[in-house]
């Protein structure tokens, strides 16, 4: 029995040609692969038309300004931010 076991084995690694891991990887190895995985730093600026943190290069989602100008108008947000405010 032990041998039937032995060679079905064998016999379904060689047909799925299935690459297996020879040992089990230790939490040394594990942690030094994971060491890569952390979060990168957002790179924030403040904005110079309202002071909210934005990314830079971007529209600023708080006011919707850019460049100094307005490209978004914000009437639905800052209503919204009134109504939360009222609440
Ligand atoms: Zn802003």
């Amino acid at each position: 029995m032990f041998l039937s076991h032995f060679f079905c084995k064998h016999a379904l690694l060689q047909d799925n040609l299935m690459a297996v891991p020879k040992r089990k990887t230790t939490p040394s190895k594990r942690n030094m692969r994971r060491s890569h995985h952390g979060l990168a730093n957002v790179n924030s600026v403040e904005c110079p038309n309202c002071g909210e943190l934005k990314l830079s290069h971007h529209v600023c989602a708080s006011c919707g300004y850019y460049n100094k100008k307005s490209v978004i108008l914000k009437n639905n947000l800052d209503e919204d931010s009134e109504l939360e405010s009222d609440n």
